[in-house]
């Protein structure tokens, strides 16, 4: 892994090189900080500047990957003209078409009697609360002290160590549950970039080990991958210290995609006036 911006300059010069490019982002810890509670992670004013200048430039689309619901997560950017995937890669939005992973009788059944368990022992356990999803659910416990939160971890350990047709991440102070057979963020990636030319060079953006299979399907397909933050894979090509700082990296780009080629375009001009 290589700290450092030049990932910047790697895509700058693949996309002046006339290739073109698809950006694809995690949204929590990503293009927003972590927060106390997921409904507070709002897409600030110039970032989401940032994503629709890049999604409206020739060559470069833009899509968003995350593990919250796919409504969810559309409504927290509010563009046109990307490409969207929820609940970690089961749901997806490819510009208006919309596909998702069909959850099976046993897989509901499955769901069902774990949300049962869980929503049982949540008296015990002050603070943690769980979000439900069209595929899966998340248990959040941020916020919760440390010593209740290494209780329920074990806890909930337990309990879904019984249910073999489901898997969880901890992901920043909660656990990401999805089917075992489950679209991931990988599926995403390799669906977006079907709509897209062949010679497409992905760049995956992510913090947290549900990135993980985006980014290697990222690499699969000869892109880059650029860890957030240091809770991000290892697999990633990329690093760049925080979300914060991510942030002004997302600002550069902005500036070597878009803003210092028409500077080039305006100079031509300037120079054939001159002329
Ligand atoms: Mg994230």
């Amino acid at each position: 892994m290589t700290s450092g911006n030049d990932w910047v300059a790697i895509v700058h010069t693949k996309y002046l090189a006339g290739r073109p490019i698809a950006l694809l982002f995690d949204y929590d810890g990503t293009l927003t900080p972590i927060v106390s509670h997921p409904a507070l992670a709002l897409l600030s004013e110039p970032v989401r500047g940032h994503i629709r200048q890049l999604a409206d430039k020739e060559r470069v689309s833009v899509g968003v990957i995350s593990g919250r619901p796919l409504n969810d997560v559309s409504r927290m950017v509010r563009l046109d003209g990307v490409y969207y995937a929820g609940s970690s890669g089961a749901e997806v939005n490819l510009c208006g078409i919309r596909l998702e992973w069909p959850v099976s009788l046993e897989v509901q059944r499955q769901l069902e009697a774990i949300l049962a368990e869980l929503r049982a022992a949540l008296p015990d356990f002050p603070g943690v609360w769980i979000e439900p999803k069209p595929v899966g659910f998340t248990v959040h416990y941020r916020g919760v002290p440390t010593s209740t939160a290494s209780i329920f971890g074990s806890c909930f350990r337990w309990i879904i160590g019984r249910y073999r047709g489901l898997r969880s991440l901890n992901i920043c102070a909660a656990f990401e549950v999805t089917p075992v057979e489950a679209w991931d963020k990988g599926t995403a990636v390799r669906l977006i970039l079907a709509k897209l030319p062949p010679d497409v060079i992905p760049v995956y953006f992510g913090d947290s080990e549900n990135d993980r299979p985006g980014m290697l399907a990222s690499q699969a397909a000869g892109g880059l991958t650029i860890a957030i933050g240091d809770t991000a894979p290892n697999c990633a090509m990329y690093r760049v210290e925080s979300a914060a700082a991510f942030q002004t990296d997302l600002s550069r780009l902005c500036e070597a995609l878009i803003t210092s080629r028409d500077r080039v375009l305006a100079h031509s001009d300037e120079l054939a006036v001159a002329k």
